[in-house]
């Protein structure tokens, strides 16, 4: 066994504990991780040719290393084809989806650039999502990351606070991302990391000198430097660094960050910039106000709204592709029952299709089911609960009939299965 005063070494490269992630204990000596993945690599170049093409590639170096880090587009990649991606598991949300599609083929454009000699440098373009809950943000941003295959991972904002105080370091943002794809650094430095509730960081007071605000304008002041691109020394399993904790360092430059927030009351502010302006234009106060009433506002958001709401500037400004969600209505969330290519009333299909029995709803139900998320104010999210308030006790009870090959489910079984459940109560609060 190596030992040197400060403990143990790895017994293969002669690595300090100290400077290893892992060392693992053998009989007679250590392993670090970076030599359990060269001979991983050994392995499958002398087995199998080389050709271990599922193998993640960590910091050990060597072939692989260099596979991960040279990322392509898939072929034939436009902004136009990313959308079309999209079309096929979100409703709607077009202008988003526009905004997404470019934004992140611009960024994987930039990537893969060699170095400009003209000395023009492509700026990274994070993205910020204004939009109410369930409107399909984390999904987009989800989709995209599937579709080019890079890492992804979701963190909510709401758990950080400023270095020193109770809570994760803002660090920890990327610690979830290097888990997802198991350390592989190079790899990671490609992801994409989707921060959701951005709007709950937002400074909570115009006067920022009153007291510490360290959930709020601290953690944003924190996270400036890993949006716009830098070394961050990260904590592997998240939470909060101290001393003794081997941390890992992520470049941060190549990292596409989507925000996403609900902005509740962001309307008024918009209400009353967009107000002014006409006011000042036609002068009638009142005509201006009816305009901007009937129409859904968040449409308008600038970057101007997001500062009065209590984002500081500086992340604003690192934030610079700004786009918003539209609230669903009753006939997106029918489309959203049906149409994408994982949509609820497929699932649903294919686990009865499973028990042999052919499911089908009626036209009705659809718009019932439609009805109600948007009656209980739950979005998309909540298709999902009144679903499984129409259909537990048919799952529960069919597959045990062995002589049942169709079940259809009309707006009577719905609504009796509904005043049943949990739903009656939701209604009644
Ligand atoms: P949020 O905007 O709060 O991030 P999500 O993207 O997590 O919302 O949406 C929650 C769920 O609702 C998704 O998993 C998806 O099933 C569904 N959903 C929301 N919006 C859409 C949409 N526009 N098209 C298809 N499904 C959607």
């Amino acid at each position: 066994m190596r030992k040197n005063k400060s403990g143990y070494r790895c017994s293969f490269c002669g690595r300090d504990k100290t400077e290893a992630l892992l060392l693992i204990a053998g009989i007679d000596g250590h392993i670090c991780e970076v030599c359990v993945e060269q001979a991983q690599e050994i392995l499958e170049e002398e087995l199998y040719g080389g050709k271990g093409d599922n193998a993640q590639s960590g910091n050990g170096g060597g072939k692989k290393k260099k596979k991960s880090a040279e990322f392509r587009l898939p072929k034939n990649t436009t902004p136009l084809s990313l959308k079309e991606h999209l079309d096929q598991y979100v409703i709607g949300q077009d202008e988003a989806k526009k905004y997404l599609s470019v934004a992140v083929y611009n960024h994987y454009k930039r990537l893969s650039q060699p170095e400009s000699e003209d000395g023009v440098e492509i700026e990274k373009s994070n993205i910020l999502f204004v939009g109410s809950t369930g409107t399909g943000k984390t999904l987009m941003a989800r989709t995209i990351a599937r579709h080019l295959n890079v890492p992804f991972s979701i963190v909510d904002a709401t758990v950080f606070t400023e270095a020193g105080y109770v809570g994760e370091d803002v660090e920890s943002i990327l610690s979830r991302l290097l888990q997802v794809c198991d350390f592989d650094v190079d790899a990671a430095q490609k992801g994409i990391v989707y921060i959701d509730e951005i709007d709950k960081i937002a400074r909570k007071s115009d006067n920022p000198s009153i007291t510490r605000d360290v959930s709020g304008e601290g953690v944003q002041q924190g996270m400036l430097k890993m949006l716009e691109g830098t070394e961050v020394a990260v904590p592997p399993q998240g939470g909060r660094k101290h001393p003794e904790q081997k941390l890992v360092k992520v470049d941060t430059r190549d990292i596409l960050f989507i925000c996403g927030g609900a902005f509740d009351g962001i309307e008024k502010l918009i209400a009353r910039r967009v107000n002014t302006q006409v006011i000042g234009f036609s002068g009638k106060a009142e005509d201006s106000l009816r305009m901007t009433e009937k129409e859904n506002l968040i449409r308008y958001v600038t970057h101007k709204d997001l500062k009065a709401f209590g984002l500081i500037p500086e992340l604003i400004g690192r934030l610079p592709v700004l786009t918003h969600l539209e609230p669903l209505d009753k006939e997106t969330l029918r489309l959203i029952l049906t149409e994408p290519k994982n949509a609820l009333v497929k699932q649903y299909k294919k686990l009865f299709a499973l028990e042999g029995i052919e499911l089908n709803f009626t036209d009705d139900v659809l718009d019932l089911i439609a009805e109600k998320a948007l009656e209980f104010k739950i979005g998309a999210r909540g298709l999902r609960s009144i679903c499984e308030a129409i259909m537990t006790d048919a799952m529960f009870s069919l597959p045990s009939q062995k002589d049942i090959k169709t079940f259809t489910v009309t707006k009577d079984y719905a609504l009796e299965k509904m005043d049943k459940s949990l739903m009656s109560r939701l209604k009644a609060a």
